[in-house]
């Protein structure tokens, strides 16, 4: 019998607001354990939580970015559970009404859109993390993370592959990041999911039992746990064995996930509304406000850049997956002067190399977006050649600033004046009368060394294709 895969993914983003989600402590990330933290979100008795403004804010702004309707009212509630990481013993999330819900998001995937449903987005706190250290006997907890805000992002059971599911991460973080309000930075968690995974025979219109997992800690972690299970489960019912609901620890170490509990329903967790906070109140003004600051996005910017730019999809996608790279392709695009095509060559090939080997980013560069397009129009207009474009990129990224000059003092000009060329090469043919007569005899490899000998005359700066031209023509003439 063949097996579909039913995927759907609960996302949680760590919010970049400046102090955490109840109280003013600071919301950073990789300080000394237990320094950032007071009376609230270590859940003190008698102290009272006051919501961050700026929590409600970036997480509307994530449902406008995900086509959602956004809740004018709605409020909070408590969700109880036992951990030593949750001083409080219970999380202050949102239950039947979240801020917004109703969404969307297209992903792309092997050059076809498919649209994957959002149902809800919701604002919660995070809770500390333990820290198991092999000097005590036993575990330690950093309450640091307790209160950092988090949006909790729950799709549709729409997709259908691990690769579905990893366009689909994919598709959010960029978001996220376009949207700037997480740093998505995955090795420090601040983009979490639970995988939520069941299987049934291809044709069936019913859902079968999904098993969720839990502790997958990246994207490509997600991919081998969707697929692993997947395969568990088939194996299972093969073996005419039924699947149950339940919750599994997804071990990417050893490639396996592990019954960690059978599946807790939200009755477990005897949610209530939170009676120390009030009703959120977003007013309608407030919504649309925030729908003016969501820039253009990765998947409009990728049509864009195909059909009005007349990019490759490919590098089209690479551009808009890395925003960096993006602002300056864009800003280029937008001083103008030189084809886009040649920017996006220039920033896929020489300016991504520079960001990968330093881990720089262009910003912290003397290089601008007016530089890179004086460089390439330079080459387009043929007044230097392809390479001193490099070597004069080089010299910007390390510290350079005046381009004329380095053109100057390094002797980058290209010749391809043709009266200057014509001397050259017909130097060059006198004194090569060899070659010469080798190549009318009819090896026509000599062109490639009489070429060459013109290149060397000029020291470099003469118009190959040019010199080339005037060769040939000298040659056949
Ligand atoms: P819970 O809090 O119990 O995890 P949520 O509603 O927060 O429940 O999340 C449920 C997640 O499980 C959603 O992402 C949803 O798409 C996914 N899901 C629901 N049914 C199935 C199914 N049959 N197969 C795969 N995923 C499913
Ligand atoms: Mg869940
Ligand atoms: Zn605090």
């Amino acid at each position: 019998m063949e097996y579909e895969t039913i995927v759907g993914l609960e996302v949680h983003a760590e919010l970049n607001t400046k102090t955490k989600i109840y109280c003013n402590c600071k919301n950073a990330f990789g300080l000394e354990v237990n320094t950032q933290i007071c009376p609230i979100c270590t859940g003190m008795p008698g102290t009272l939580p006051t919501l961050n403004e700026k929590v409600v804010e970036y997480a509307v702004k994530m449902g406008h970015a995900t086509n959602c309707s956004i809740n004018n009212v709605c409020k909070q509630d408590r969700k109880n559970y036992f951990y030593p990481d949750l001083p409080k013993a219970y999380q202050i999330s949102q239950a039947d009404i979240p801020l917004c819900e109703h969404g969307y998001v297209d992903i792309m995937l092997n050059g076809e859109e498919k649209r994957i449903g959002i149902t809800r987005i919701h604002i919660e706190e995070d809770a500390g993390k333990m820290l198991h250290n092999d000097a005590f006997q036993g575990s330690l907890v950093d309450f640091n993370r307790c209160g950092v805000p988090l949006i909790e992002i729950v799709s549709e059971p729409d997709m259908r592959s691990s690769a579905e599911a990893k366009a689909y991460l994919d598709t959010l973080k960029s978001i996220l990041q376009y949207i700037d309000i997480s740093d998505c930075k995955m090795e420090q968690g601040s983009i979490r999911c639970d995988v939520n995974v069941s299987v049934r025979p291809k044709g069936s219109t019913e859902f079968g039992k999904r098993v969720e997992m839990k502790n997958v800690n990246s994207f490509s972690g997600a991919m081998r746990a969707i697929d692993y299970e997947s395969n568990r489960q088939i194996e299972a019912l093969e073996r005419g064995e039924e699947i149950n609901q339940e919750t599994r620890r997804w071990d990417d170490a050893k490639g396996q996930n592990f019954l960690l509990r059978s599946k807790e329903d939200a009755q477990d967790y005897r949610y209530f509304p939170e009676p120390d906070l009030g009703t959120i109140y977003v007013p309608k003004e407030r919504v649309e406000e925030l729908k003016k600051q969501i820039p253009e996005l990765p998947n409009a910017k990728i049509k864009r850049y195909v059909k009005e730019l007349g990019l490759s999809q490919t590098d089209a996608e690479l551009i808009a997956e890395n925003l960096p790279r993006c602002r300056l392709f864009d800003e280029c695009v937008k001083l103008g002067g030189c084809s886009a095509k040649n920017v996006s060559n220039w920033v896929l090939a020489d300016v991504s190399k520079y960001m990968n080997e330093t881990g720089k980013d262009i910003a912290e560069t003397n290089l601008t977006a007016e530089k890179l397009v004086k460089i390439i129009s330079l080459i387009e207009s043929e007044k230097i050649s392809n390479n001193s474009g490099k070597i004069i990129f080089e010299e910007i990224v390390n510290g350079g600033d005046d381009i004329d000059k380095i053109i100057e003092d390094k002797g980058l000009a290209q010749i391809s004046d043709d009266s200057a060329i014509e001397k050259i090469v017909n130097d060059v043919l006198a004194a090569n009368q060899k070659s010469v007569d080798d190549y009318r005899g009819g090896k026509t490899n000599a062109l490639g060394f009489l070429v060459g000998q013109c290149m060397k005359a000029s020291k470099g700066q003469a118009n190959p294709a040019k010199c080339k031209e005037l060769v040939l023509k000298y040659l056949n003439g």
